[in-house]
């Protein structure tokens, strides 16, 4: 192996990723006096959340009433009940506390004409523990509230004495018997080798939505810090349960969000009909995603799509009044135009089901901490490391995330980590030296992909996997598609054997991080599609059409699945596949568990 020169340093907490959830969870740990360092591989403001558009969800109550415990019952009810109703409360009666906190740092919101932070409908969201008609919760900067938030959130964290690492590349933790003891990062710059100690790291490094060939997702969410802890010998988390937004622009992919239904847009078939009136007839157009999607496929796959092929549908926004448009869509007004060619104030935008969200990823309690499951022990603590933001699967999404949950799970969820990290952790506190060989294991993993020498380019195996992701394990699921699935996503993942480098520098060089990105995604893609195929239910994201009922009795647990076929030279049995329990229970008395019922919209 080549000899690689190693720079040191020692933090007591070392945050990797600086979108929203790793921004707040840096300024917790620093705010509680911890030496704290931030390592992103893109500028901060350039991290995914940047490009959330609808908005973030906390009962302010502003434009009609709301209450914190009317959010959380959506929450359990949009997670299909396999969200944790202790996290489910946490998260629900925490978030206008969190949502003021980022109005208080100036955070440039929407206003109501008194002043009030603007609020908007969005699918899911309802008045009354579900009874009463839809709830206006979603708060919103217009169509760029993940801008404005991740903006709001970098400008605060540098008044922090934190240390931020841009454009550093994080490899693979280190791991000591079970603890994690820091982590091994390249800076992207020079090529050097970056060895952080810490008493804890916190993954914050976003969702995986590029397993799959279309998504709204940018090039960068390939959850690496997924990937690692797969590599330390730990599970994931209901990976199965993988998101599609409804209006994804056709081909393109890009996301028309769903404030554009929020502010009365609706969907139409080729017969004009608003189709959706059939499938959820109390919230039609702004049902959870799931629910919309699925009508969607069932009107194309029936002939009813819309254009020359049939397989779209088309979004109308042209009834609202382009004022309206041009103050609170602004966004996808320039959108439309750009990646579909319309003027959304006079023509529908062609839309199509599109890759939006990965519910699963790393199991944590609500303070952030990752647990496992040891010993048929579930919810065991793994010492000096957690996860928070899309990275983790807390779990309060569940089966089916509501639209404007995920910003305010950041937000929540980061400050969260960072109270628990002042709790436990003492500033400075002597740590002992590393092992000898805590680098050895990332810099293998690097030099083999250096120096691969086969005969397949990373462009063409990221293409099957996504393909292969993309036709079996997608909207609708059948157990032929799924076993067919499993048996092409093994047969690309062993490809990774035969991968071709052709640029062994370690500088600014793409095809050797992307190539750690396909390494990455490829466990996180056959991990999905076992898990996948082991539930033999339909539950929120997962549609399985042999078994189309939810399946409480047998089902309503959550999936814990470990992965060791590092080198794609395995057999199937690379994943194991085990289950724990939904906590059945709240976090306080002054909610009650809400029980499984049907999920109607
Ligand atoms: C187009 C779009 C619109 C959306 N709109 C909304 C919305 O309106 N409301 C809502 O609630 N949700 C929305 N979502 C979902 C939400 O935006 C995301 O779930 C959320 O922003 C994820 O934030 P995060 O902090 O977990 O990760 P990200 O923002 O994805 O950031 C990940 C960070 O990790 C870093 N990182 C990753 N790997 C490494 C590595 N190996 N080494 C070093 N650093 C690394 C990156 O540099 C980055 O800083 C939207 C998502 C998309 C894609």
């Amino acid at each position: 192996m080549t000899a690689y020169k190693i720079v040191d340093h020692s933090f007591d907490v070392v945050v990797v990723g600086a979108g929203g959830a790793g921004l707040r969870a840096t300024m917790g740990a620093a705010e509680k006096g911890l030496k704290t360092a931030c390592v992103t591989k893109v500028f901060p403001t350039r991290s995914h959340t940047v490009a959330a558009q609808g908005g973030i969800a906390a009962s302010l109550g502003n434009m009609g009433p709301d209450h914190w415990t009317w959010h959380m019952y959506d929450t359990v009810k949009g997670s299909d009940w396999l969200g944790d109703q202790d996290a489910i409360e946490y998260l629900c009666r925490e978030a206008p506390r969190a949502v003021i906190e980022l109005e208080h740092a100036g955070m440039p919101f929407s206003r109501t004409a008194d002043g009030h932070i603007y609020q908007r409908a969005f699918g899911g969201m309802t008045q009354d523990m579900g009874e009463g008609p839809p709830a206006q919760r979603t708060c919103a900067a217009a169509d760029r509230t993940g801008h404005a938030m991740l903006h709001t959130l970098y400008q605060q964290s540098l008044k922090y004495e934190s240390d931020f690492f841009i454009e550093y590349f994080a490899i693979d933790l280190i791991m000591e018997e079970g603890v994690c003891r820091g982590v091994i990062a390249m800076c992207l710059d020079d090529g050097s080798i970056h060895r952080f100690r810490a008493q804890a790291v916190v993954l914050a490094t976003g969702g995986f939505g590029k397993i799959y060939y279309t998504a709204t997702s940018a090039h960068t969410c390939t959850g690496d810090g997924n990937a690692m802890v797969l590599r330390a010998g730990l599970p994931l988390q209901d990976m199965e349960f993988v998101q599609f937004h409804p209006t994804g622009i056709y081909g393109a992919g890009v996301l028309i969000t769903e404030g554009a239904r929020g502010e009365g847009g609706y969907l139409t078939n080729s017969a004009g009909e608003r189709f959706m009136e059939r499938y959820a007839p109390h919230a039609k157009d702004l049902a959870s995603r799931d629910v919309v999607s699925r009508s969607m496929a069932m009107e194309i796959r029936e002939g009813r799509g819309v254009g020359e092929e049939k397989d779209h549908i088309f979004l109308h926004l042209d009834h609202i009044d382009p004022k309206i448009l041009a103050e609170r869509l602004p966004g996808i007004t320039e959108t439309g135009k750009i990646f579909a060619g319309v003027d959304l104030t006079r023509q529908p935008l062609p839309v199509a089901p599109t890759v939006h969200y990965t519910m699963g990823g790393i199991p944590t309690n609500y303070h952030g901490e990752v647990v496992t499951l040891k010993d048929g022990m579930p919810d065991t603590i793994v010492p000096g490391l957690f996860a928070v933001g899309e990275a983790a699967c807390v779990s309060v999404h569940g089966a089916n995330r509501l639209g404007s949950n995920s910003l305010i799970d950041l937000v929540v969820f980061g400050r969260a980590t960072g109270i628990r990290l002042g709790e436990i952790l003492k500033a400075n506190a002597l740590q002992e030296p590393l092992a000898k060989d805590s680098a050895v294991y990332a810099l293998g993993r690097l030099d083999h992909f250096r120096h691969a020498e086969g005969t397949t380019s990373t462009a063409e195996i990221r293409l099957d996997m996504q393909r292969v992701m993309q036709a079996d394990c997608a909207v609708f699921r059948t157990d032929r598609t799924l076993s067919e699935g499993v048996g092409k996503i093994d047969a690309v993942y062993a490809r990774m054997k035969d991968i071709k480098i052709s640029d062994r520098s370690l500088i600014w060089n793409s095809d050797l991080i992307e190539t750690l990105e396909l390494d990455n995604l490829m466990s996180q893609a056959v991990v999905t599609m076992h898990s996948a195929e082991n539930r033999k239910e339909s539950r929120g994201a997962h549609m399985h059409e042999d078994y189309p009922k939810r399946d409480d009795a047998n089902w309503m647990k959550h999936t814990i699945a470990w992965f060791d076929g590092w080198g794609g030279n395995w057999p199937k049995s690379g994943v194991k596949i085990d289950y724990r329990p939904v906590h059945e229970f709240t976090l306080t008395d002054d909610v009650e568990y809400i029980k499984p019922k049907a999920r109607v919209y």
